[in-house]
């Protein structure tokens, strides 16, 4: 009854309690419930209490989990959105991304192919409206587009806003402003960079570009008048220090959107055969995602199937959006058995409310 539970005092909330101190599962839920209401109230999490939420034990992460979703539920009620990833080009990148199976180091199996057709990126929105998403996510490889790639992407886009209610979100790499202006002209909402992982992880992750570089192009695409949306892949190797620096870094840049991957290890790249996650950890990086950035779209991204696997639909009482369908490489669990996990925990999907074209 003298064990320690590792982490410091912080924040009036005391992180390091004996277990003698927890009197029962009653007092666990009362010091998060604690905690969001405070957050709901206004105050900012500490860095020390977002650390003490990634050390929970796991007969408190139903607790921790339930404090987050009613930050969830403040701001979401209880609403999923849903989005479907294009992959508009695919492989053929010069970077050397360990997690990506498109690098140019990478040998797993893929399909190759340059960036697709008008008439592709049409079909695509039309599936996408036909899984129920509300957000249409053109992502294509490579470190940065050519200026006749984005305007054959800008064209599509205008199409689609043109032609349906979709929202659409592009992941292109790299950009310059200009870019960033003329997909803003053309109607794109929103432009998704991650950071990945924490700048001191970044160079062990990729050495071809650097952190800095994606924090310009989500700043850059912010200043064009896209929403930006950044998240990271948890599992390569981060310390929970990290993983709060990441959160915090994602705070600071004031993403509106931010996806949480879980590293899937594909054969053939240099992170294969890496596994160091478990459901409940996933489960508690999305609450402490949620209690860092209360008010943020939160969304469970790749790798939800093959790390939360059994307890996927836990995630969604931190998090408020998922990839529907397929991701880039790997496949997803299939559309219907997600409308069907978010129906069963008393959710609904997201209608999208679309935001009127741009002034041009
Ligand atoms: S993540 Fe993007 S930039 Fe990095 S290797 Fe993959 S496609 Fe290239």
């Amino acid at each position: 009854m003298s064990v320690r539970e590792p982490g410091p005092v912080a924040g009036g909330l005391d992180v390091g309690r004996s277990a003698a101190d927890r009197v029962d599962g009653a007092a666990d839920a009362s010091r998060w419930a604690t905690v969001a209401d405070q957050v709901l109230a206004g105050r900012e999490v500490t860095r020390e209490e977002a650390l003490a939420m990634l050390r929970v034990p796991d007969d408190e992460v139903l607790a921790l989990l339930y404090a987050a979703f009613r930050i969830r539920r403040h701001y979401y009620g209880r609403k999923v959105k849903l989005n479907m990833i294009i992959n508009a080009k695919s492989g053929l990148c010069p970077e050397d991304c360990a997690y990506c199976s498109q690098s140019v180091v990478s040998e797993a199996p893929i399909d190759r192919y340059p960036l697709v057709s008008r008439e592709t990126l049409l079909a695509g929105a039309r599936e996408a409206q036909a899984r129920k998403a509300g957000t249409y996510c053109i992502v294509m490889s490579g470190r940065r587009p050519s200026n006749r790639e984005v305007e054959e992407v800008a064209a599509a886009v205008e199409e689609i806003r043109r032609t349906t209610d979709l929202k659409v979100c592009c992941c292109l790499g790299l950009l310059t402003p200009e870019q960033a202006d003329r997909l803003a002209q053309a109607g794109v909402h929103r432009y998704n960079h991650n950071l990945n992982t924490s700048r001191e992880r970044y160079a062990d992750i990729c050495t071809t570009h650097g952190y800095d570089d994606r924090v310009q192009t989500v700043t850059l695409s912010k200043a064009a008048g896209m929403s930006p949306c950044s998240g990271a892949i948890f599992g390569m190797g981060e310390t929970d220090e990290e993983r709060v620096d990441i959160a915090f870094a994602l705070k600071a840049l004031d993403a509106d959107s931010i996806p949480c991957n879980f590293l899937n290890p594909i054969d053939g790249t240099p992170l294969q055969g890496r596994r160091e996650l478990t459901p409940y950890t996933c489960l508690r990086i999305l609450a402490m995602m949620r209690f860092v950035n209360p008010a943020k779209e939160i969304r469970i991204a790749g790798g939800r199937e093959v790390n939360l696997r059994s307890l996927q639909p836990l995630g969604l009482y931190a998090a408020n959006s998922l990839f529907v369908g397929d991701y880039l490489t790997t496949p997803g669990q299939a559309p219907e058995a997600d409308w069907q996990m978010i129906e069963d925990m008393g959710f609904e999907i997201e209608v999208c409310a679309l935001d009127p074209m741009p002034a041009r």
